[in-house]
């Protein structure tokens, strides 16, 4: 896949997110396996989750099945939609303080009474398994060894695999949120890539996508970003998870990215779809970032 553009001659590659996370978490099995019988290490990962919302009950369930698929302790914490800051913040720091506790995710959204920034600082940045404390932020902007979070850490993967060396290539990332299209453009920078971010106020928005070898859209607005804004041959990751009515069938939904696929598919070399894309990488990460901060709190290798 390395020419993408070269050899395109009809539908796009259609990136299976699916397999590539199932390959990811048979990896981190191995390896825990491995600190489990060489160091008696068990990296263990805790998740709060605040509230009663359906979806994320949904992740929080699939987190803590797949954590202990991956060999892992899991551990759950719900507090009620009427919890406190500052009752969060006590089991935050009551996790920080455990020595079984390696990893630490705080589901969000939170509820308005609890200041999210608050909150996520006061993670051990040892154990923010989601890269958002400020510190692994300005860890991962400087180059040091950081937490990296997980959705882009996802779709380097992918990208990395559909596109080897990714050294002087075009990103153009649509969103510029903290925990999605800021670090992947960090990632890609890492990469050699030339990187643009685009927002909200970006001028001809279309015509920036059409320059772009990697188009990376992390936006929330269904299918917003259409076949025709695409280079021929680009490579397409859609970030965006989008619940849009079921045409024809009442009161049914389904889900669609920012990226309309079926015009896309048309154009780009190689495409992720919605579902089955991005989204599956998002908890292989996380049990990745869980398995790097247990052994480094250990003080052991991770291994190869
Ligand atoms: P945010 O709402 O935090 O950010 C959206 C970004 O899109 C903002 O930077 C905003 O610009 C930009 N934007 C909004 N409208 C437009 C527009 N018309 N043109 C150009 N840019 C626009 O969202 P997130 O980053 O948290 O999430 C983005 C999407 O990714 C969502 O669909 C979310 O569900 C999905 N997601 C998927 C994950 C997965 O595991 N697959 C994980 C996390 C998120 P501005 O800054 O100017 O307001």
């Amino acid at each position: 896949m390395a020419d993408a553009a070269e050899q395109k001659t009809g539908e796009a590659c259609i990136i299976d997110g699916k397999a590539f996370a199932a390959g990811l978490r048979a990896t981190v099995g191995a390896k825990v396996a491995k600190v489990k019988s060489e160091h008696g290490l068990t990296p263990g990962l805790a998740v709060v989750l605040v509230g009663e919302d359906p979806a994320s009950q949904i992740y929080v369930r699939n987190k803590g099945k797949q954590t202990l698929e991956a060999g892992m302790n899991s551990y759950e914490f719900k507090l009620p939609d009427t919890a406190s800051e500052d009752e969060v913040l006590t089991r935050v720091e009551a996790l920080n303080a455990d020595p079984d506790v390696h990893g630490i995710l705080v589901q969000l959204p939170l509820p308005e009474q609890v200041n999210e920034a608050r909150i996520l600082d006061a993670i051990d940045p040892a154990k923010d398994v989601d890269g958002f404390h400020v510190i692994n932020v300005g860890r991962l902007w400087t180059g040091l060894p950081s937490l990296v979070p997980c959705t882009p850490q996802g779709c380097l993967i992918m990208l990395k695999d559909t596109l080897g060396n990714l050294t002087g290539k075009k990103a153009l990332i649509v969103g510029r949120s903290n925990i999605v299209g800021k670090p992947i453009a960090q990632l890609l920078l890492r990469e050699h890539c030339t990187v643009t971010l685009a927002h909200s106020r970006t001028q001809d928005l279309a015509a920036e996508c059409r320059t772009a070898d990697i188009l990376v859209a992390a936006v929330g607005r269904p299918q917003m970003i259409r076949g025709d804004w695409i280079k021929p041959g680009a490579t397409v990751i859609d970030v965006g998870i989008n619940r849009v009515p079921k045409e024809g069938e009442d009161g049914k939904t389904r889900l669609v990215g920012d990226i309309h696929f079926g015009e896309a598919v048309k154009v780009a070399g190689a495409i992720t779809p919605v579902p089955g894309g991005v989204g599956p990488m998002t908890i292989a990460c996380l049990l990745n970032n869980a398995l790097i901060a247990a052994c480094r709190q250990a003080g052991v290798d991770v291994p190869d």
